[in-house]
């Protein structure tokens, strides 16, 4: 993880000042693009007809803004164009236990981001996200495999979501427990959690002789931490 962030960066927003402990709040770019850029899942959250939903999704990032990708016959995307949404990315860290039970929390990483997401609607820009993403997820696998043609990506939408509505909130450390609670005889401390790739599983219909890519190779040891 970065240094700490320079605290003076302020929020761009009102609505992104984090509010609940916002000493855990940043808001500079390469704090916010670090968290994202360690991850490739997210939740896409839009409102429709007064219903909110929240879609688990793939995305890459380029430069300043989100790509998300799926069918165009998806209703969130197809949503997502028309209206606001709220994307948050969340790296569970650890979870803290502390002495009291009101006490305990997560240690984590996370960012929200707000904003009107659009259509990436030219053909050339859109195999490009497409790409972006495919880096993103897993570097060197677009020069791997086929690459999509004409009629699929017709069959798929690409969005685009500025960043620059966005805030990164990281809990580190152990747990805080109440003064009188200190010496209370109860465990506490932190049970760190991170996230492993397992060994690579060959489909069984991969032709004799093919062998492992070198994009699976280097994503065994994991997407933020490449054997380049
Ligand atoms: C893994 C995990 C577990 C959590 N568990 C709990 C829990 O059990 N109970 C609980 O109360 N809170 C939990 N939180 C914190 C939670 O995400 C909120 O920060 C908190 O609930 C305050 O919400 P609020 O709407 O009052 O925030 P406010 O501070 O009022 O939100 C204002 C703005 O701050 C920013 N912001 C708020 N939270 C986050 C965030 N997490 N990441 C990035 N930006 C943010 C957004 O831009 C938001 O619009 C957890 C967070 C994570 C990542």
């Amino acid at each position: 993880m970065s240094p700490p962030a320079d605290p003076s960066t302020p929020p761009a927003s009102r609505r992104v000042r984090v509010r609940r402990v916002p000493d855990r709040g940043r808001y500079d770019k390469e704090v916010v693009h670090e968290i994202l850029d360690a991850t490739f899942l997210c939740h896409l959250g839009f409102v429709q007809q007064g219903q909110p939903y929240v879609i688990p999704t793939l995305f890459g990032r380029q430069d300043d803004a989100l790509l998300i990708h799926g069918s165009a016959a998806s209703r969130a995307l197809q949503t997502a164009t028309a209206l606001p949404v709220c994307v948050t990315v969340t790296h569970l860290d650890g979870l803290v236990l502390a002495r009291s039970l009101f006490n305990h929390s997560a240690n984590y990483r996370s960012v929200m981001v707000l904003g009107q997401a659009t259509e990436v609607e030219d053909a050339t820009e859109k195999s490009a996200a497409l790409q972006v993403i495919s880096e993103h997820i897993i570097p060197g696998r677009w020069e791997e495999a086929r690459a999509p043609n004409a009629k699929e990506l017709r069959a798929t939408t690409v969005l685009r979501l500025d960043l620059q509505e966005s805030s990164a909130k990281i809990r580190t450390g152990p747990p805080v427990d109440d003064e009188e609670d200190l010496g209370l005889p109860v465990w506490a401390g932190v049970i760190p959690l991170t996230v492993h790739a397992g060994e690579p599983r060959r489909d069984p219909l991969v032709a004799e002789g093919v062998p492992l890519p070198r994009s699976v190779a280097r994503w065994k040891t994991g997407p933020g931490d490449l054997a380049v």
